[in-house]
């Protein structure tokens, strides 16, 4: 139609598929499925053992410039593009997207179903609570907590004798160890197995795991953008007996859970990473972790259906898999290994899994090939970097629209499009075209991109159209995934912390060099005394600009990165620098989207989404 009707209109008025036909057409087994009503449904894992002879598909990333404030439209041109494949070109395809958080839902940014005639439906369920994936990591994220400040008031009020009779309670009359607690025992060198046999001193080492109070690196998570909450105090009522500290909260899709369901392959590697995520140090100085704290068995039980991937599909009936959502900027900003591992399966040989990796290339890319294809093994065969005249003229320079646009690709769109050839993957552009730009504005967009080394650029017309006007998009991403693979990796994984950080910085973002405060050395140091050194890094840094400067467009030159903070994520395998001002937890603006958001409780139609 036009003009375009609004998001949630679309969405509304076309009925999706049964979620059963929907699976019966991927070649899903009723088996497999778990639904959740009518659209959407779980699969099962055991999908992977039964098609392990199958050869994957082609692997797509889509990737973007460095966007305005709203996004430049990668969800919606990732679901373009898989409509235009498979509802046209007819060729198998699955599309992996990110679940959306609540913090730009109801924020500044609105919802990530995609939009116009290329989105995920019903666009309310996929931008809401979904199958609950983010609700259970928000709960096992903060049972952590809790166990933690309620160990250390047990710990500082209890003698170890007390703490003994407590943590190994006598049934019967027979006192038994659990088996997370014998393997605690093991960690910590003492090979016993009766309860019985402890010298005082072992009883004194097991029951007291020691947390250094200022040392905890463990903090909260809500999945609101709740700025109030960045430096909160705990343990304030008389119960909690001056155990009173300093803390604070993250946005949940930040949290190293989510990090470990988007970057576990299975039910096993995830309980393993639950269990070493390490929480704090002890005063002696030793990493303490979430089994030490006994509670990484209840975490695999909180996280064991969240690990599946999310059945739904587009409003061509096209099926997507939605795991996972972490942010690119303060995360590591890709949807789940498992999600890309099933659906590569699925559609077998011929076909094409296009997964999105967040924010401008320079961090979601970035991320997605050092950490998230370290991890699974897997391999792009293109990457499809999206580009709006909008965003080109922000980072362009010139008199008139047509000299700011061209200044835009020869600043950042070039810049991104070389850093994707770091890694030796080929290139498509996908000019996203809005009603507003010019032929001549899309005409020199292509023909520069081209210019600085793309496959091909396209202009896509799929917000306005739907599949078919991505089909340009489809043909030139069929032609540039069918070359033979070039891939490399930015960074020896063996090289120091701090030459990653640099080489990250240095090749990627175009810094001088980088800035360690003298926090972050000593990080790094005890990271490398604890053994993480050979982890890759996951930067956290603005999507806003190349730089750590959010308000330096195009390709800015001559500065230097400051690294405030490292933290370590040992359960999902990264280490995470803290660039400049970052925050893991943003705020609401003065008129958040949730101005807009109603429901007529009569319909229960939800209006306002986008
Ligand atoms: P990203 O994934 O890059 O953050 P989205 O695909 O979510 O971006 O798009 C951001 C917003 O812009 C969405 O609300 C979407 O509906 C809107 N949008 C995207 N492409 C177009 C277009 N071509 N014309 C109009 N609005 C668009």
């Amino acid at each position: 139609l036009t003009p375009v009707p609004s998001d949630i209109e679309i969405s509304r008025a076309q009925t999706p598929k049964s979620v059963d036909q929907l699976a019966e057409e991927v070649g899903l087994l009723p088996e497999e499925l778990e639904a959740y009503g009518r659209s959407k449904a779980k699969v099962r894992l055991s999908l992977l053992d039964r098609l392990h002879e199958q050869p994957d598909g082609k692997y797509v990333l889509v990737a973007g410039i460095t966007p305005t404030p709203l996004g430049e439209g990668k969800s919606t041109v990732t679901i373009g593009l898989v409509q235009a494949l498979t509802a046209h070109l007819k060729l198998n395809s699955f599309a992996c997207l990110r679940q959306p958080s609540q913090g730009p839902t109801f924020g500044v940014k609105g919802g990530a179903a995609g939009g116009g005639y290329a989105q995920v439906i019903p666009m309310e369920e996929f931008n809401l609570h979904l199958t609950g994936d983010i609700h259970a990591i928000t709960a096992s994220n903060n049972l952590v907590a809790a166990a933690i400040d309620a160990r250390m008031l047990h710990e500082a009020t209890q003698s170890d004798k007390g703490l003994y009779n407590r943590l190994v309670p006598s049934v019967n009359g027979v006192r038994q160890f659990s088996p997370i607690q014998i393997s605690r025992l093991r960690r910590l060198g003492i090979n016993k197995t009766d309860p019985a046999s402890l010298t005082p001193q072992e009883v004194s080492t097991f029951v007291r795991l020691d947390l250094d109070p200022s040392k905890i690196t463990w903090q909260r998570v809500v999945d609101t953008n709740d700025r109030f909450l960045r430096k909160i105090t705990v343990g304030q009522a008389s119960t909690e007996k001056g155990q009173i500290r300093e803390t604070g909260f993250d946005i949940a899709v930040a949290s190293e859970i989510m990090a470990i369901l988007a970057l576990a392959d299975g039910l096993e590697d995830m309980k393993r990473r639950l269990a070493r995520m390490v929480v704090g140090t002890s005063r002696c100085g030793q990493p303490v972790t979430a089994e030490d704290l006994g509670v990484s068995g209840a975490l695999a039980v909180l996280m064991k259906d969240a690990i599946k991937p999310t059945l739904m599909q587009t409003l061509e009936g096209t099926p997507v898999f939605v795991h996972a959502g972490p942010f690119a900027n303060i995360a590591h900003g890709n949807s789940s290994v498992l999600a890309d591992k099933l659906a590569l399966k699925l559609v077998g040989r011929d076909g094409f899994v296009v997964t999105e990796a967040g924010f401008g290339a320079d961090i979601g890319m970035e991320k997605f090939f050092n950490i998230k294809c370290r991890a699974s093994g897997l391999r792009p065969d293109a990457v499809v970097l999206v580009a709006t005249v909008r965003a080109l003229k922000m980072h362009g320079g010139g008199p008139n629209n047509l000299s700011l646009v061209a200044g835009g690709c020869r600043s950042n769109l070039r810049k991104q499009i070389q850093i994707a050839h770091l890694f030796g993957v080929p290139v498509v552009v996908a000019l996203n075209v809005f009603k507003t730009d010019t032929q001549a504005e899309i005409d020199l967009v292509c023909q520069i991109a081209k210019e600085c080394g793309a496959s091909d650029a396209v202009p896509c017309h799929h917000w306005a159209q739907g599949g078919r006007g991505s089909l340009d998009l489809a043909r030139a991403v069929n032609e540039a995934a069918s070359r033979p693979g070039n891939f490399q990796f930015l960074y020896d994984i063996e090289m120091p912390i701090t030459e990653k950080i640099r080489t990250i910085a240095q090749k990627v973002y175009g810094a001088d060099d980088i800035e360690l405060s003298p926090e972050a050395k000593d990080k790094i140091d005890y990271y490398n005394k604890q053994g993480y050194g050979s982890l890759p890094i996951c930067m956290a840094k603005t999507h806003l600009s190349l730089s750590h400067m959010p308000d330096k467009k195009g390709v800015p030159t001559g500065f230097v990165l400051p690294i405030r903070e490292v933290r370590a994520s040992v359960g999902a395998g990264f280490i995470y620098p803290l660039v400049g001002t970052m925050s893991t937890m943003p705020g609401l603006p003065t008129r958040p989207c949730f101005y807009d958001i109603d429901l007529d409780p009569v319909t229960e139609e939800i209006t306002g989404l986008f």
